[in-house]
C-alpha cells in the first residue's frame, strides 16, 4: 500500500507522544507530573458554560452557516477588532472548530506547490506541517533567545526573498513565550510588503501577557490587514479547548475561500458551541484577567526555581504558559534530558527540538498546572540535575 507525498512525511505532535509514553509510566503506578501539554487547567469560566449548555436545551443543535453564526461574526469583528485598533467587517470573520482549521485553510489557499514559507523555529509543530501538506517550501528562521526569542533577523532578511509567499508569526509565542517586539515587527511587516508576502500571525495567546505588556498585531500597521491572516481563539484564553472554537480574520476576498474549504471539509461548527462563544467575549472579563494573574505567579515561580538549577538558565517569558529553559550548559541532548526527567525525576515535559532543529539546546515545561505540582516538579528536577552537574 503506497500513500501520497502529502502524508508519508507527516509527524505527530511531540507533546501527545510525551503524554502516551507518561501514561503507560502511570499505568505502571509511577507518579507522574504533567507539564507537557499546552492547555489551561482551569475548567471553562461558569456562565460561558451555562450559555452553551442553554443553547444545547433551546435547540441550537444544527446545522448552521459554514463561515459561522452572523452573531458570532459580528461580536468578533467588533470586539477583536477595537483590541488590535482595526476596523474589522463580520464578512473577514471565518469561525472554525478550534483555532487550527483558520490557519491550514488559509494555507492550503495561499500556498502554491514550491512557494517559500518562512516560519519561526523552535515553532509550533502544525506550522510546518500544514506547509509540508500544501507543497511549500519550508524556510525555518531561528529564534534568537537574547532577542525576546523573536526572529533572528539576520536569519530572516537571508531567507525572505521574491519567492517567499507567506510568513507565519506566533506573538506571545509557543514553545518560547516570546512576545515579537513592535519594532521586528515593524521590519517584518516592511520586508512582506516588498517582496509581497502573505501574513499568518497565530495570536492565540494574545490575552495571555505579563506585566501589563500589550502585544501588538502586525494587521494593524499600515498596509498589513490587506495581507494578513489572524489567527486567535477561545482555547486558551477563555479556557475552552474541548469545546473547538477559533476564528481567523483576513480579507473579505480570502475569507470566501477558506469559507469553500471549511464547507467542504468540515461544514459547520458546533452551533451551541458558538453561543457559548458570544458569550464569552460580550460577559464579563474578570476571570480572564484573575487567570492571567495565576499564570504569572506560577510563571514567576518556576523561572526562579528553573534559575537556580545547575546548568540551567530561563528568560522571563511575557506572555503564553510555557517555560524554555537554556540547558546547553549540561551538555546532553534535549532529547535525553528529556526522557531522564521523564524516567528519574517523574515529570513529563518536551525536549526543545519538538518544535525544530533550533530548539536543540532547551526544554518546554507547562506551567498550566498548580503551585503544588510546580514545585514538586521543582524539587524532582533539583536533585537529578545536581547529580548531573557532580
Ligand atoms: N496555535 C498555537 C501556537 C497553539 O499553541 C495552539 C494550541 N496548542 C493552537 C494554535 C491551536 O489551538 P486550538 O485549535 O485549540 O484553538
Amino acid at each position: 500500500m503506497t500513500f501520497t507525498q502529502r502524508v508519508v512525511n507527516l509527524q505527530p505532535e511531540g507533546a501527545y507522544e510525551v503524554l502516551a509514553r507518561a501514561q503507560e509510566m502511570e499505568a505502571d503506578g509511577r507518579k507522574i507530573i504533567h507539564l507537557e501539554v499546552g492547555e489551561p487547567d482551569f475548567q471553562t469560566f461558569p456562565h460561558i458554560s451555562q450559555a452553551g449548555v442553554r443553547a444545547i436545551h433551546e435547540g441550537h443543535t444544527r446545522y448552521n452557516p459554514p463561515a459561522g453564526l452572523r452573531r458570532l461574526r459580528e461580536v468578533i469583528a467588533d470586539k477583536e477588532g477595537q483590541r488590535r485598533g482595526m476596523k474589522v467587517r463580520p464578512a473577514q470573520v471565518l469561525i472554525s472548530p478550534g483555532a487550527k482549521p483558520n490557519m491550514f485553510f488559509p494555507a492550503l489557499a495561499l500556498i502554491e506547490p514550491g512557494d517559500e514559507v518562512v516560519y519561526p523555529d523552535p515553532g509550533f509543530p502544525t506550522y510546518l506541517e500544514m506547509i509540508k501538506v500544501a507543497g511549500g517550501v519550508p524556510k525555518p528562521v531561528r529564534l534568537l533567545e537574547e532577542n525576546s526569542f523573536s526572529f533572528d533577523l539576520e536569519d530572516f532578511d537571508r531567507l525572505v526573498n521574491d519567492r517567499t509567499k507567506l510568513i507565519i508569526l506566533n506573538s506571545p509565542a509557543n514553545p518560547t513565550g516570546g512576545v515579537i517586539p513592535a519594532d521586528d515587527l515593524a521590519h517584518i511587516a516592511q520586508a512582506a510588503q516588498r517582496y509581497d508576502c502573505w501574513v499568518i500571525s497565530d495570536e492565540i495567546y494574545s490575552r495571555l501577557a505579563y506585566d501589563g505588556l500589550e502585544v501588538p498585531s502586525i494587521a494593524s500597521l499600515p498596509g498589513m490587514a490587506e495581507r494578513t491572516v489572524i489567527v486567535d481563539g477561545f482555547s486558551k484564553t477563555y479556557a475552552m479547548t474541548g469545546w473547538r472554537l477559533g476564528y481567523g480574520i483576513m480579507p473579505a476576498d480570502l475569507a470566501r475561500r477558506v469559507e469553500l474549504l471549511l464547507t467542504h471539509a468540515l461544514g459547520c461548527t458546533a452551533d451551541f458551541t458558538q453561543h457559548a462563544g458570544v458569550a464569552a467575549i460580550l460577559g464579563p472579563q474578570h476571570d480572564v484577567e484573575a487567570a492571567v494573574e495565576v499564570y504569572r505567579n506560577r510563571r514567576d515561580l518556576i523561572v526562579e526555581r528553573l534559575n537556580s538549577l545547575p546548568g540551567v538558565h530561563c528568560k522571563k517569558p511575557q506572555g503564553a504558559f510555557y517555560a524554555f529553559p537554556n540547558v546547553k550548559a549540561l551538555g546532553t541532548s534535549s532529547k535525553e534530558l528529556a526522557n531522564l526527567v521523564l524516567e528519574q525525576a517523574g515529570v513529563a515535559l518536551l525536549p526543545g527540538t519538538a518544535f525544530g532543529r533550533y530548539g536543540e539546546g532547551y526544554l518546554r515545561l507547562s506551567y498550566a498546572n498548580t503551585i503544588e505540582n510546580i514545585t514538586d516538579a521543582m524539587d524532582g528536577m533539583q536533585e537529578l540535575f545536581i547529580h548531573l552537574a557532580a
